[in-house]
């Protein structure tokens, strides 16, 4: 649920966002990218929850989104459910070049489902789009999948920076716009 905060002007968004997906599919790699501009060509997963909070302009409004990262949980499909609790928005990570995480992409959708108490404005997101020659999973494959299940959809590379902002951004505005709409 996105909430005012009392101390902040009363026209701030705060809006929860979750990344998920397999391990080692470029996620905190995604956060890196557009938190912080950087990219860490050999990382290795931490334990415990981390979230980034980043401040996005929207039809001039301040909107910040708090982007949690599982931050290596999901190497024992522990994340728990207070990861998911009170997410609007997620990023629902694969690598174009390892179909396994393409195919995992149900269960974390179901998971995504089970510990959300509302509908959570979700995108499907094909990372590593740069590995071209190892590429496992078409572009037309995860746009059917997105479509099938009502998510938006694109492709990104946190090491070339290809669709990364967009990718937030597109999360963030929509959930701005349901929001503004209920206001109204
Ligand atoms: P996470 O476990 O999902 O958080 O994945 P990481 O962000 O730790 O990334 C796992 C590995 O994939 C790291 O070695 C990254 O450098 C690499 N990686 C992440 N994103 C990309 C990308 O867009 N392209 C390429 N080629 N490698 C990436
Ligand atoms: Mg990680």
């Amino acid at each position: 649920m996105a909430f005012n905060n009392d101390e902040e002007k009363s026209d701030d968004y705060l809006f929860k966002i979750v990344l998920i997906g397999d391990s080692a599919v470029g996620k905190s790699n995604l956060l890196a990218r557009y938190a912080r501009d950087e990219f860490y060509p050999n990382s290795k997963s931490t334990i415990g929850v981390e979230f980034q909070t980043q401040k996005m302009d929207i039809d001039g409004k301040e909107v910040k989104a708090q982007i949690w990262d599982t931050a290596g949980q999901e190497r024992f499909r522990a994340v728990t459910s207070a990861y998911y609790r009170g997410a609007v928005g997620a990023l629902l990570v694969y690598d174009v070049s390892r179909r396994q995480t393409f195919d995992s992409i149900h269960r974390w959708l179901n998971e995504l489902q089970t510990h959300s108490d509302m509908n959570v404005v979700t995108i499907l997101v094909g990372n590593k789009s740069d590995l071209k020659d190892a590429r496992e999973v078409s572009t037309a494959e995860g746009k059917a999948l997105a479509e099938e299940n009502g998510l938006f959809f694109m492709e990104t590379s946190a090491l070339d920076s290809s669709n990364v902002v967009a990718a937030f951004q597109t999360v963030v505005k929509e959930i701005y716009n349901i929001l503004s709409r209920k206001v109204l």
